[in-house]
């Protein structure tokens, strides 16, 4: 945001006054009037109080590069289930993997009794490493529906084809598009154009604008709604998985209003410290979060390593659920 000066004016003293109401500002060199700006991260103020102050003219605003996102409400809908500012805390939980229809059955009766409201759970499968498992595709969709119908959960699968993208709405409640996949635009197109809300996860070395400006490619295609999903982004260091970014969790719930869940799975990649990251993950305004859950991660074809147990799972969602009731 740019403040234009009166000519006649004292820029310090005006700076002084915008700093006292919590702005960042910086002058700005060169031309004919005198010129303050704004920077990301000050307070957010009505644009009156900013006027009313002695020796402000005028505030220009740049357009925002993402208007749908500016304008995205803070609270959605999935189904029948309210996510966001102001609604409970949400639990999706579900293995990485979709391994067979008798998994899928008793992971949505644990997760489903444990308090949960979204299963999760891969059908295709984005992986690093092409001899990783790959999922079991179409058949995995059917596999997670029914299970899901069964229990009165909602779904949230990964779409990472456009092609696939109108079968996956066919199964799902939520489209995820992956951290692997954030910048994919026509991924983001074909996944918004299905009409369903979608769940972008964070690229793991993007930043919030290049994660903002993907929702916005999801919202012009028709998605009924993006809901933000952090699950960590790289770090310098190897002792976690990835280093997960609660600030950004902050301000996109905080100052952006916007629906922002956590992935402590993802991001911390080891199961005895999940819990204390979804904790902090809800004390940062995050709206719920998402807990790869497998009935014996110690056989789990994809990330068993961060997978709770069901058990696990039950205790940590009645601390989670209790916490904040
Ligand atoms: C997942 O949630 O299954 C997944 C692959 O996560 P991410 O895209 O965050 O790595
Ligand atoms: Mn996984």
């Amino acid at each position: 945001m740019i403040v234009n000066l009166v000519r006649t004016s004292d820029p310090r003293a005006v700076t002084r006054e915008l700093v006292a109401l919590g702005l960042w500002v910086t002058p700005l060199e060169g031309g004919s009037q005198p010129q303050l700006r704004v920077e990301e991260g000050s307070r957010e103020l009505p644009i009156g109080d900013i006027l009313a102050v002695s020796g402000v003219e005028s505030v220009a605003r740049p357009r925002s590069a993402h208007p749908r996102v500016d304008a995205h409400p803070p609270t959605v809908r999935v189904r029948s289930l309210e996510l966001g500012t102001g609604a409970p805390p949400v639990l999706i939980a579900g293995p990485c993997s979709v391994e067979s229809e008798a998994s899928a059955h008793a992971l949505a009766h644990r997760v489903a009794a444990a308090g949960a409201k979204i299963l999760r759970g891969g059908a295709y499968k984005p992986r690093t490493s092409p001899y990783s498992f790959q999922g079991h595709g179409g058949q995995a969709l059917e596999w997670l529906r029914a299970a899901a119908d069964s229990h009165g959960l909602a779904v949230v699968t990964e779409v990472l084809d456009p092609e696939d993208a109108a079968r996956v709405a066919e199964h799902a409640d939520l489209l995820q598009i992956g951290s692997r996949s954030m910048q994919s635009s026509p991924l983001l197109r074909a996944a918004g154009a299905t009409g369903k809300p979608v769940l972008l996860k964070r690229g793991m070395a993007a930043t919030v604008e290049e994660w903002l400006l993907a929702a916005e490619h999801c919202l012009v295609a028709g998605a009924a709604a993006v809901i933000f999903c952090e699950r960590g982004v790289r770090g310098f260091d190897p002792s976690t998985r990835n280093l997960l970014d609660l600030g950004a969790v902050a301000l996109l719930a905080g100052v952006r209003r916007l629906p922002v869940i956590v992935d402590p799975s993802h991001a911390v990649g080891r199961r005895d410290l999940v819990a204390p990251l979804a904790r902090a993950a809800l004390a940062a305004g995050a709206a719920g979060v998402m807990l790869e859950t497998h009935d014996s991660p110690g056989d789990a074809l994809s990330d068993g390593p961060q997978a709770l147990t069901p058990a696990e799972l039950t205790e940590l969602a009645a601390s989670l659920l209790g916490a904040r009731a």
